[in-house]
């Protein structure tokens, strides 16, 4: 691991060096410092110019415990903090991220990314992804080259598939095989570990995925309509509150899904015991779960654990806004209140004395920089060239993608089969 930083750090320096020196998305700590500081200028300023204007509506600092963080300054009502990264944290930043999203490619991690961070770029990103071995050692399932048309589901139409992936030759204790469940219309997988593949453990298993989650009206498997038809059986032998049919058999094109769906479990289950350095995999498989069911998915255009729930997969404070590095430090609710009421009264301190009545208002809001916003929206929206953050996402990708041509055969390689 410590090799590979070594090597992304090398890879990026030479990188930077071929920017020019104003380019706004590799900052080294010396330029974010002056960022920082400049911003404070222009806030503290009685007398704002165009400069400070144009500064203030693409930066912003907070402070939080007791270092000071380059953001992008948060719109009325907005929440969810943007950081700026320094170079010198971009590989921990990625490598986390890579990780938590089950060495998620290309397009998950700029994903993820985007939502935490502002000046992450594609370029590095794929840098990053061109170094990971366990990515680069990915065995792949063969790909059909057919569009699977997915099935229909609707309400009478509720759909679920159940699969086993035979894991006897590298057994986990008593486990053997792994059932995979998976929800047709979200996409949402339960994974469980089999000591045996008779239709009574795999129905037992089902039984508590059913009674938590509710059950389908159709119970699809590629194992065979006997198989199928056991494990319903077995089920209703189990509980007798329960109808459902077993489904047709499938066309042979999504077999290729089925084929590809499994080998990913595989690779990140593998990939999961190497980085915990253990070979029991029935403890990963939960992991492995929550990584797929957060991921985004491209065919729904969410990740299944949204689809299914309606909101976000929460890790705790790791999916608040408050930076990572920071979070260790923190123990209590008391400690964390602490760190609200700070970021409340910074901001309030900022405000102008005759919206200090406001204040109140702001209390329950965590990290409103609204009044500093509202502000220079008003004085500067026709000097301004960057008028909102998607024509600055379009400058990131468009620069990135112009110098990524090369990257996207390396892509193909090692792209992930999700
Ligand atoms: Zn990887």
């Amino acid at each position: 691991m410590e090799n590979m930083r070594e090597l992304f750090y090398n890879k990026c320096n030479d990188l930077i060096s071929k920017k020019r020196n104003d380019n706004s998305f590799f900052l080294s700590a010396e330029k974010y410092n002056f960022l920082i500081s400049e911003v404070n200028i222009s806030k503290d300023k009685a007398n704002k110019q165009r400069n400070d204007y144009r500064r203030l509506k693409r930066y912003d600092v907070l402070n939080i415990l007791g270092s000071n963080k380059l953001i992008v300054p948060l719109k009325p009502g907005e929440t969810n903090i943007k950081y700026y990264v320094k170079n010198e944290e971009l590989f921990d930043i990625i490598q986390q991220t890579h990780i938590q999203t089950g060495h998620g490619g290309r397009t998950r991690m700029i994903k993820e990314l985007q939502c935490k961070y502002k000046n992450i770029t594609y370029e590095i990103v794929m840098l990053y992804l061109s170094l990971c071995i366990q990515c680069q050692t990915k065995q792949k399932a063969p790909r059909k080259g057919i569009v699977v048309k997915p099935i229909i589901s609707s309400e009478l139409n509720s759909r679920c598939q159940i699969d086993l992936v035979d894991m006897q030759t590298c057994k986990d204790g008593e486990y053997k095989f792994i059932l995979n469940y998976q929800d047709h219309l979200t996409k949402f997988i339960q994974l469980r570990p089999l000591k045996s593949k008779t239709a009574e453990e795999v129905a037992h298993n089902l039984l508590h995925i059913f009674l938590t989650f509710g059950a389908p009206n159709i119970l699809h498997s590629d194992n065979g309509r006997e198989f199928v038809n056991k494990i319903i059986t077995e089920l209703c032998l189990m509980w007798d509150g329960v109808k459902i049919v077993h489904g047709k058999p499938r066309h042979s094109q999504t077999e290729g899904s089925i084929e590809r769906a499994n080998q990913d479990i595989q690779n990140l289950l593998r990939a999961w015991m190497y980085e915990n350095n253990t070979n029991k995999w029935a403890d990963g498989l939960y992991f492995v779960q929550f990584t797929k069911n957060t991921a985004y998915h491209e065919g729904i255009k969410q990740s299944p654990y949204e689809a299914m729930f309606g909101t976000k997969a929460k890790m705790g404070l790791f999916s608040s806004s408050l930076p990572r590095d920071k979070l260790h430090e923190l123990e209590s609710e008391e400690h964390l209140e602490n760190i609200i009421k700070n970021m409340n009264s910074e901001n309030i301190d900022r405000e102008s004395l005759q919206e200090s009545s406001d204040a109140d208002q702001h209390d329950n809001n965590n990290t409103d920089s609204e009044n500093i916003d509202r502000e220079s929206l008003q004085e500067s929206s026709d000097a301004d060239q960057h008028d909102n953050n998607n024509t600055d996402s379009e400058n990131i990708d468009r620069e990135s993608l112009q110098e990524s041509s090369d990257d996207e055969q390396h892509e193909k390689k090692i792209s992930s089969t999700f």
